[in-house]
């Protein structure tokens, strides 16, 4: 398994370099990804180049057992390069163009910034496509992470372009976006406006489909860099980039994952959140893009932030952050960064050594799981966690809901989580997949919420339950057209037959506000439960034999339906109407759970998380205690822990910040 650092060696003096490789292997790092801000020092000026630091650095680890990863430097455009060329620079939604400073300066449609990618990508290809000890490459850096959509003149004519190729006429997109309303028709193509600022609230359909274009230019700004290197560079150096979890949402990742050979991304648990569920659901989610284990590109390694840092990671926290990355798919683990970097923007951004380059703490923890990984590290990468469940994401619906959510406080990130929490707190293998996925490996799908829905997906989730599926659809769901115009039949729209349901009225009661809800005793079988809902009420009307499961039991609604489950071919599908947290809505998904045959992991301590992986027959449980207590777990019986090399009673303890991997057989039976 590779095992790695981001390494900045012309951040250090070059005397330094072969005592860091030392203290690399040391570590049992065998990796390092380099040179993806460097283009000023690559080519300090046009077409003046020099590789020859990089080569020496590349050659002194490769003495130490370690390969490279690399990056290419487009992400950092040198100043000689904006100066000369300053249409490359992005303009902001306000109309301001962006000026040198920082990074990420660029527009990704601009056709000198694209021919001058070509040129350093496919120059840095041509020096290292023969060398031995390059293993992979990284495009970029964190496309979208600034400037993520560009309101130049050339991405106006290109959007106006992109417009006349998904449209054909102008009567077309006319009817796509309902331009009559106040006067907005266009008359020829060149009329057609960015939404920016002093355009004041823009047509929902018109910011729809620039949102696709903007994600669609770096998905063919990657692709012309792909283009590049592939060819140039043998087949056994793979491409990736390094992406930003689910969290980042500016570019749909389905599309930008398509062509990469493998995904990776850049995990800060506590620079984000520090919620360990919440860095399983960017995890599940960056799986998801290609359905197959990933890399951590980089990982924390210690306080992160440019101005303000983050808290220290506890000892234990590091090496258990990136057990979570094994236990949710990752197959390999690189810190950022090695050293921290004494100068510039990112001198807070902590590394694995402090500034003064001596271990400490944090080195001697990344050693610890180094050894480990070296033992046990073949056994784990290629798994895959069992197909059991399935929420269904879509990168439409984040920006249909962040132009308008509909009501105060509706936010597309929560009502995602509360389902992913309650499933992972019942140890349910969850993935996440686009509307469009083969959803019939799943017992269990779940769409949180489809507000916006094509007639491919409805026909999808249909096809799904009619041969035996279980879909539980959320609030909210089946209302938007694929422009982004309301459907003109009864909600949710292209999902009411699947659902036998009808939304005959709804309340946007907002996230500060409640409704209570009432569940149907003897339908379901978990005694007396009300519970309280928020931010929407979709109130229903079953069609034909739908049942309906729990009513409304506050407002004027109160005694209507407000669940529903129906038979469907040979499947079943639930409509929840309303919203809730993880903890109200804990016994519902329990039930649904189980009513479709999977088991839930009963008795998970509080803050102890299990994840699994399989892969030959053979399942590993991961369990995480993300707390500073000793927990005990019980076990479904006796197994094998791999780190320990020690069999298991039927139950195991896991220190503060702990671990344990666990087979069901010996590890020699794995080998
Ligand atoms: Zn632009």
């Amino acid at each position: 398994m590779y095992y790695g650092a981001d390494y900045y060696p012309e951040h250090w003096p070059q005397e330094r370099w072969e005592t860091d490789a030392r203290l690399m292997r040391e570590a049992h790092i065998n990796l390092v990804r380099m040179g993806e801000f460097a283009w000023s020092l690559f080519e300090p000026q046009q077409e003046h180049y020099d590789w020859d630091w990089l080569k020496r650095a590349i050659d002194i680890l490769a003495a130490h057992g370690i390969s490279t990863v690399l990056g290419t430097p487009t992400a950092t455009p040198p100043a000689w390069l904006c100066q000369a060329y300053p249409g490359i620079m992005a303009v902001e939604r306000n109309s301001q163009r962006v000026t040198f400073g920082e990074r990420r300066q660029y527009c990704p449609t601009n056709a000198s910034y694209r021919a001058l990618s070509r040129g350093i990508v496919t120059a840095m290809a041509e020096q290292f496509a023969g060398n031995p000890h390059v293993v992979a490459w990284q495009l970029d850096n964190e496309f979208g992470g600034h400037h993520p959509r560009c309101y130049c003149p050339e991405c106006q004519c290109a959007f106006q372009d992109w417009l006349l190729q998904r449209y054909g006429t102008l009567a077309a997109l006319r009817e796509a976006w309902g331009t009559h309303f106040w006067s907005h028709d266009y008359t020829n193509w060149a009329q057609i406006p960015l939404p920016v600022d002093s355009n004041g609230v823009s047509n929902p359909c018109l910011e729809l489909d620039f949102y696709r274009f903007a994600s669609e230019q770096w998905v063919a700004y990657q692709q012309l860099q792909i283009e590049a290197l592939r060819r140039v560079i043998p087949a056994h150096q793979r491409i990736t980039h390094n992406l930003m979890g689910f969290n980042f949402q500016e570019i749909d990742y389905f599309d930008l994952a398509r062509e990469l050979d493998f995904v990776s991304w850049d995990n800060y648990p506590i620079f984000q959140t520090g919620d360990p569920a919440y860095i399983a659901l960017n995890h599940t989610a960056m799986r998801g893009l290609k359905d197959m284990p990933f890399w951590v590109m980089e990982e924390q390694s210690g306080p992160s932030g440019w101005q303000v840092m983050s808290r220290q990671p506890r000892p234990g926290q590091i090496r258990l952050w990136a057990y979570q990355a094994i236990a949710h798919g990752a197959d390999a683990i690189v810190y950022f960064r090695w050293r921290t970097c004494r100068f510039n923007t990112e001198e807070y951004w902590h590394g694995i050594l402090e500034h003064h380059g001596q271990p400490r703490r944090r080195y001697y923890e990344v050693q610890q799981m180094g050894q480990e990984l070296a033992r046990v590290g073949e056994k784990l990468e290629g798994a895959m966690p069992p197909k059991a469940a399935a929420i269904i994401m879509s990168y439409d619906d984040i920006r249909t809901l962040r132009l308008q959510p509909g009501a105060r406080g509706l936010a597309y990130n929560d009502i995602i989580s509360s389902y992913f929490r309650a499933l992972h707190q019942l140890g349910i293998p969850v993935d996440i997949v686009p509307p469009n996925a083969d959803l019939s490996l799943y017992k269990l799908v779940v769409a949180p919420i489809l507000h916006l829905v094509t007639q491919e997906w409805a026909d999808n989730l249909s096809n799904y339950v009619n041969q035996g599926g279980t879909l539980w659809v959320g609030a909210r769901s089946g209302v938007k057209d694929t422009s982004n115009r309301v459907v003109d039949s009864p909600l949710p729209g292209l999902l009411a037959e699947l659902c036998g349901v009808e939304v005959e009225e709804y309340d946007a009661i907002g996230r500060a506000s409640t409704c209570e809800v009432e569940l149907d005793k003897a339908l379901l079988g978990l005694g007396e439960l009300r519970l309280a809902g928020h931010t929407w009420c979709d109130i229903l009307q079953p069609r034909g034999d739908t049942e309906t499961l729990a009513y409304y039991a506050s407002d004027y609604y109160t005694g209507k339906p407000a669940l529903t489950r129906t038979r469907y071919g040979l499947g079943t599908a639930f409509y929840c109407g309303f919203m809730t947290d993880t903890g109200t809505m804990l016994p519902l998904v329990r039930y649904l759970v189980e009513s479709t045959g999977l088991e839930p992991w009963s008795g998970l301590p509080e803050g102890v998380e299990v994840a699994r992986r399989a892969k030959e027959g053979i399942e590993l449980t991961y369990l995480l205690n993300h707390t500073t207590e000793p927990q005990s777990v019980a076990l479904p019986g006796a197994m094998f822990e791999l780190l320990t090399q020690t069999n298991t009673s039927s139950s195991i303890e896991l220190g503060p910040y702990g671990l344990a991997i666990l087979s069901p057989v010996a590890i020699d039976k794995l080998s």
